[in-house]
């Protein structure tokens, strides 16, 4: 077997399990995302912002300005996979407020924010970044639901490689399981064919080192 050939077939393999990883990881931010935009939510638990939060507020809220948060409060219930902190700031007739969402397991992969400042001088209310809503019909009543689509990179690729690591265990396992049971019947391993007396498969040529000894 060319060695070229090989390396080839591991590198579409990683690469798949990769793919795999993160089609998981955007439905473990997503799967948390639909409840949350559901649910009642209240900010009503004081709180400290992390740095994370803060360096948002400073990049995103207020660049221009100097202010800092005053006041941040978290939900009341907080739901599996989710982190959303409010936070504000007042002056006299001035103000800011912005909603900082995160989601995804095991680590936040994705996120999805919305902010204000007055006055603005852009002239624009809320700022919603990159999202994907949808109206969903619950109790008699219309909700929108928001997908985050920004994606927060470091957790991204922690949780990619988390999803592919578990795809690649539960694959491995199925697929031993599999030979297992063909090898039991006295099939090939590898093409389910009979298995005769060679010590080489008749059909496919795997070799049947494991079915002779036992
Ligand atoms: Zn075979």
């Amino acid at each position: 077997m060319p060695r070229r050939w090989i390396n080839c077939r591991v590198i579409v393999r990683v690469c798949g399990l990769l793919l795999l990883g993160a089609v998981f990881t955007v439905a473990a931010a997503w799967g948390p995302a639909v409840p949350f935009w559901l649910m009642d939510r209240d900010y009503r638990t004081p709180s400290i912002a992390t740095n994370a939060e803060i360096r948002w507020w400073r990049a995103t809220v207020s660049p221009a300005a100097d202010h800092e948060p005053t006041y941040v409060w978290r939900l009341d219930h907080s739901l599996v996979g989710s982190d959303a902190v409010s936070m504000h700031w007042a002056r006299e007739s001035a103000w800011a407020a912005g909603y900082r969402c995160r989601f995804g397991l095991p680590l936040r992969s994705m996120g999805y924010d919305t902010w204000t400042v007055h006055p603005d001088a852009s002239g624009s209310g809320w700022h919603l970044s990159w999202h994907w809503p949808f109206d969903v019909h619950r109790d008699g009543r219309v909700r929108t639901a928001n997908l985050p689509l920004t994606p927060i990179w470091s957790g991204f690729a922690v949780d990619t490689l988390f999803f592919a690591a578990l795809s690649a265990l539960i694959l491995t396992g199925w697929r031993r399981m599999i030979r297992r049971r063909r090898i039991k019947r006295g099939r090939c391993p590898a093409c389910k064919y009979p298995i005769g007396t060679s010590p080489v498969c008749t059909e496919c040529g795997e070799a049947l080192t494991v079915q002779v000894s036992t």
